[in-house]
Order: C-alpha cells, then structure tokens, then sequence
C-alpha cells in the first residue's frame, strides 16, 4: 500500500493545466482567470444620480430649514435614465431626474423625491432642509477606474466577476478553458436502461454518479457508455476520448483480483505509464493512473465499487482537474468537528473516510454523525451523507471526541443539528 498523499501527488504531476483561451463571457462562470484583467473603462462612466428626485444646485438649499418657509425651485427639466440633458441648471432651477440618469451641467445634488414636496402641477419644487453638495449623486469610476485590476490570475469567475467584466464591455475572458471529462464504466456484468436485470446483472450507478460529479465541478461531461470485456471496443472508445476529452475517468477492473480487459487494454495504451497503485485508504483502495499514448490524456481509473468510485473521485480526481482547470486550491475544505456519535474503527495500517452528515452549531461549532451504511457498495448513505469524516489508522473516535470532516458536498450543509431523524442514520 502506499500513502493517500503519494498518490496524489504522482496522479498531480501528469496533469498540468491545458493553455489559457479566451472564452465568452458568459460561458466563463467558475473558469479560473489566466492573465490580469485591467479595466480600460471608468464605471459609472458618467456622473449621475442615484435616487429618483430633484437634481439642483446645493447652495440653493443652505437657507432652507433657517427661513420662515421652504425654498422653491423652478423645475426645468424631465432628465430620464438613458437620456440626457443639454441645458444648464441656473440658480433658483431643479431638474426632476430618474435613478440612474445623467446629472445635467449646473446642479451638484439631488433630493430624493420622498423629501420634499412638488407644487404648481410639478412646475415647482419646495425643499425644507439643505441639501449637502454631493448628495445622491454617483461619481466617474466610483465603482472601477480605469487601470484597476479587476481580476488577478488564479481568480475563480463569480456571477459579480461576469457582470464587471460585462461592464467593461469585454466579450471575451482569457481563462483556463472548461474541461472536457469523459467518464466509461466497465464490466460484463453492467446492464444499461431500464429494463429487467438478466442473471448475474447489475445496474450501471457508476456512470451516472461520476458524469454528475462531474457536472457538479463545473466541468463538461462527455458520456463514453459502458464496455464490456471487448478488448477491440474498449480501445476504440479510447480513441475517440484522446480527441473529445481532456480527461477520462473509468470505473471497475482496477483491483488486484482483476484479470479483465481494462487491465490489458490500459496498460497497451499507455505507453507504460499506467500504474497500478494500492492506496492506504478505506473505502478506495485499488487506484489506477496513467496517460494515453500520443494525447496525453490523463486517465484515472476508479474501483468499481460504488462508494468507493465516488471517494476515488473526490481524493484523487477532483484535486488533479482542477489543477487542470488552474485552480490554486485543489483540496475540499476540512472543518474540525465533535462527533456526536462514535466513530469506531480498528487499525489496519489505512486511513479510512467515514460517510457523514455534518451541520454548523448555532455556537459556530461543526457536528458530525456518521451514516448508518459504511460498506462500499452502500451508495444510499453516501447520497445523504455530505461529508468524509477522516479517521488516521488507530482505534476511532468516541462520541464528543475531534474529528476532520472533508465538506463533500457543501451545498448540503445546513445549520440542522445533526439529530438522527433519518432512519438510515
Ligand atoms: P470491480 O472494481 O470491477 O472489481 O468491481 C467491484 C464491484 O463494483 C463489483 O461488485 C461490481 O459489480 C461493482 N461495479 C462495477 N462497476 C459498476 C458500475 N458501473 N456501477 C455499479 N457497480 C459497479
Ligand atoms: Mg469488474
């Protein structure tokens, strides 16, 4: 057996990120920017007011409040967002303006509509406390100046990242380009659709979880189906992954016992870089790796076991595309938690990832409770389970005791306690 971290770091060194491209805008969410991005255009581009209201001249206002009555403006104008103004407010003139509206030449503020009063069928408007130049009113660049950096390299593109680059009226980003990850299951024993199983059959999980983990990262799923024990098909698909994928992940015919044509067809392909590794893990342990000859494709071969494909994919092929997808951080967040339940396990030289369910205390605490289901063909408690509580070779943990949680699956992460109310845990 060899140790989780050597593993990962021969599966990170044969994956380098593909060459930045530029990229549509809007296909670029979650792509990770490649060079710097400067802005060429000061936002807002104009000055203009930020309230629907009264644009005038503030030293017109600094009486109002002392005198008996309110001051009263001559309105002049009806300045709406998208037009603009020509004419000059002069002393004792307002202009009626719209959020967003250019602020016309003259006037240094704005009243905001709810304070003060309209008279004379909107001819007039009467404000009774001063207006302090600047009010309302949006400067040049207060948002982005010209020269700014918008983004540096290593950026991972928000939906706000989109919109600032949109601002900037750039189509296209220079980025680390989506990937392409193509995802085959093998075996004889698969049968696909929904029909009933023959004798000695088993439904195809594997594709489907990994194309939606796949999915799940942000990257392209390409779906290569299923192979049987046909050395001339499995080959073929191999061909045709060297030029549509960037990666390919393969599920089953990895472990030790296995004398299938995975093996065989892997290893002819591979031009001897395939390895075929024992990782000190529990769920996972069979873990195979090498690159196609000629493209260079990266292909990470998984277990079959269902649980154990999906841990495989979160330890050793998540990390390693999104190195390839230019990422800086490439491991889960891990979060220190009290178990409130025990984690037990005996030592046998492995770390193990126990399925869990892990929530943040109203105290700002992480919990953890194992799922009930730990074997490897359990997929049911891995579905519900949103975290790998990581349990070093020894004797487990015990209820209140410290555990690392790897967040799986942050986007299931509720601030429930975590009570067993489920059966299943
Ligand atoms: P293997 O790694 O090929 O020895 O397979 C280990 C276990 O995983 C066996 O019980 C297989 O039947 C099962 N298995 C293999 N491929 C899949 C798959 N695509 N979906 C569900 N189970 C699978
Ligand atoms: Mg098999």
């Amino acid at each position: 057996m060899i140790p989780l971290s050597e593993a990962q770091a021969f599966v990170l060194a044969a994956c380098p990120p593909p060459l930045p491209r530029p990229v549509p805008i809007d296909e670029a969410l979650g792509l990770v920017v490649a060079a710097p991005i400067v802005a060429t255009e000061p936002v807002p581009p104009f000055v203009n007011s930020s309230r629907d209201g009264y644009a005038l001249r503030s030293a017109d206002t600094l009486e109002a409040g002392d005198a008996p009555g309110p001051v009263r403006l001559q309105v002049v104008a009806l300045i709406m967002a998208g037009s603009s103004f020509d004419g000059m407010i002069g002393p004792g003139q307002a202009a009626r303006i719209m959020t967003g509206a250019p602020m016309p030449a003259g006037a240094d503020a704005v009243c905001m509509l709810e304070d003060c009063a309209v008279e004379a069928d909107g001819e007039v408007v009467a404000i009774d406390h001063p207006v302090t130049e600047g009010e309302a009113v949006r400067g040049i660049g207060e948002d982005v100046v010209v020269g700014d950096v918008i983004a540096d390299p290593g950026t991972v593109l928000t939906p706000g990242h989109v919109g600032v680059l949109a601002n900037q009226g750039m189509a296209d980003v220079i980025v680390h380009p989506r990937l392409r990850i193509g995802v085959l299951s093998t075996g004889d024993e698969l049968a696909s659709g929904p029909g009933p199983l023959g004798p000695g059959q088993i439904r195809d999980a594997n594709r489907h979880t990994l194309l939606a983990l796949v999915r799940r990262q942000g990257w392209a799923a390409v779906d290569l189906g299923k192979v049987g024990d046909d050395e001339e098909a499995l080959s073929a698909v191999l061909d045709w992954a060297a030029v549509s994928c960037d990666a390919v992940i393969t599920s089953g015919g990895v472990s030790v016992g296995d004398h299938d044509i995975v093996k065989v067809v892997l290893e002819k392909r591979s031009a001897g870089t395939m390895r075929w590794m024992q990782v000190a893990i529990r769920p996972a342990k069979p873990f195979a790796f090498g690159t196609l000859d000629g493209s260079g494709t990266p292909v990470f071969g998984l277990p079959g076991n269902p649980v154990s494909a999906m841990v495989s994919f979160e330890l050793l092929v998540r990390p390693a595309v999104r190195q390839m997808g230019g990422h800086r951080q490439l491991e889960r967040i891990v979060v220190p938690a009290v178990a409130v339940a025990d984690l037990p396990r005996r030592p046998d030289g492995k770390t193990h990832f126990v399925r869990a369910r892990v929530s943040l205390d109203a105290d700002g605490g992480w919990s953890v409770r194992p799922m009930v289901g730990q074997d490897s063909h359990q997929l049911r408690a891995m579905a519900d389970a949103n975290g790998l509580a990581v349990l070093p070779d020894g004797e487990g943990v015990t209820a209140g005791g410290r555990v690392d949680v790897l967040l799986i699956d942050p986007e299931q992460l509720s601030a429930d306690p975590v009570e067993p109310t489920d059966r299943r845990w």
